[in-house]
């Protein structure tokens, strides 16, 4: 075994990684330069949140001001900091469904395993304790933490780590009938929960069918289920709105977010819980109960002050409909790459994201074609993700013609790089 450096990078091969780092090592804007002074049009705003783009100084200065006045303060029990107070009535304030509550995590997967816990606990609490069983998605991603890997639908990231957790199932990600079915295999009076990306992200860029998302929240309603939007990727503006499943006609009884919602300056993630969800937790009652739930980190006052930092851009750039705005440009801009020998599929028009899928030919032959083309991008400055048979592009908010340009003419030239090495 032989390496560079200690560092081991998440879902990396990492013989082939070292030696061949992209090492980013500043940010403005669109535009990330590497160690070696390259200048690169980040056309995935990272790991899909730098939504606003790199190095706003408002950031920076409030940040740097929350250090100042206090670095660090936590929200168990009776604790409680400023700006964790004032996001969670700002998000609150914010949502689909007025009265919700927020409870932080510092991440995504952790509020996606604080939603599974904190949906059998509502249950748990309404008398009905059997309702447990949990379903999600194929092609659903939903983060690596423990409950999140179960109720994802991607094989490979379940898949040599050990048995996993009963009571969670997957239906096809595109059929409702199926969902209602599964709820019903299963029996209703089990089901706790069915987790879903209006557009599933890492899982491929799936884009929902018409009237999808109203029939599994209609689903869900009925047999009194528990509805997850998880909005990891959808909200602060990727699909146009401050949720991104507020774009449908759905109240969701849980919202996860995260990513976004300090444009990834600093970790934290925010789990939005409907007032019916969160009632049984809120009635002061003697004896009432306690969600035996929380992470240390969860509502850092420094995450908190970056969150409110964000929801003030966000506000003052009137970047949130951009999402929308910009999804026929980004259409057209990934468009380039249609047609082109190598390509199955391109999938966008729905938000501000967009993916390039691979032909199965290209696949069969090669599994590690999609890193091989996203390298090519990347030799054509542009920086794009491997996803499982293509790659796919979210770039920030504040991306415009310039951008979409390069992205328009690095694709078809990536491709072809492809195709020689074929
Ligand atoms: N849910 C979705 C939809 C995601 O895309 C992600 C991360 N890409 C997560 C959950 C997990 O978030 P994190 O990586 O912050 O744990």
């Amino acid at each position: 075994m032989s390496a560079q450096h200690a560092l081991w990078h998440p879902f990396a091969d990492m013989g082939a990684v070292d030696g061949d780092r992209m090492v980013i090592t500043r940010g403005e804007g669109s535009y990330v330069w590497d160690d070696a002074g390259r200048r690169y049009f980040d056309a995935t705003a990272s790991l899909w949140y730098a939504n606003f783009g790199h190095g706003r100084p408002e950031i920076t200065e409030a940040v740097t001001k929350q250090l100042q006045k206090l670095d660090s303060y936590n929200l168990f029990g009776y604790n409680a900091n400023e700006p964790a107070i004032e996001l969670a009535d700002r998000v609150a304030a914010l949502a689909p469904t007025p009265g919700s509550k927020v409870f932080f995590g510092s991440g995504g997967g952790d509020v996606i395993d604080t939603a599974v816990k904190l949906a059998r606990a509502y249950f748990a609490q309404t008398g009905r304790p059997e309702k447990t069983h949990v379903i999600g998605r194929t092609q659903g991603y939903h983060g690596t933490h423990g409950f999140g890997t179960a109720v994802g639908g991607i094989p490979a990231n379940a898949a040599g780590v050990g048995p996993q957790p009963p009571e969670f199932s997957h239906v096809p990600f595109d059929s409702a009938p199926a969902l209602e079915a599964e709820i019903a295999r299963v029996g209703a009076s089990r089901v706790a929960a069915f987790f879903c990306e209006p557009v599933i992200g890492a899982g491929g860029v799936l884009l929902p069918p018409d009237g999808y998302l109203e029939e599994v929240a209609a689903i869900c309603r009925r047999h009194d289920v528990l509805f997850v939007a998880d909005c990891v990727i959808a909200a602060w503006g990727r699909l146009g709105t401050w949720f991104g499943i507020d774009r449908w006609a759905v109240e969701p009884d849980m919202i996860t977010t995260a990513k976004g919602i300090t444009g990834g300056t600093i970790p934290l993630g925010a789990l939005v819980v409907a007032p019916r969800v969160a009632e049984p937790f809120f009635t002061g009652a003697p004896g009432a109960p306690i969600f035996r739930h929380g992470a240390t980190y969860a509502g850092h006052p420094v995450a908190c002050a970056a969150g409110l930092a964000t929801l003030d851009i966000y506000e003052r750039d009137g970047l949130i409909p951009r999402g929308r705005e910009l999804e026929k440009p980004l259409a057209d801009a990934v468009s380039a790459a249609a047609g082109h020998e190598l390509v199955a599929e391109v999938r966008a028009g729905l938000g501000f994201v967009a993916a390039v899928e691979l032909t199965a030919e290209v696949m069969d032959a090669d599994p590690g074609a999609p890193v091989k083309l996203q390298r090519a991008c990347r030799d054509e400055g542009v920086i794009v993700r491997n996803l499982g048979r293509g790659v796919a592009v979210s770039p920030p908010l504040i991306a415009g013609e310039p951008e979409l340009d390069l992205l328009a003419s690095a694709l078809p030239k990536a491709l072809d790089r492809l195709a020689a090495q074929a």
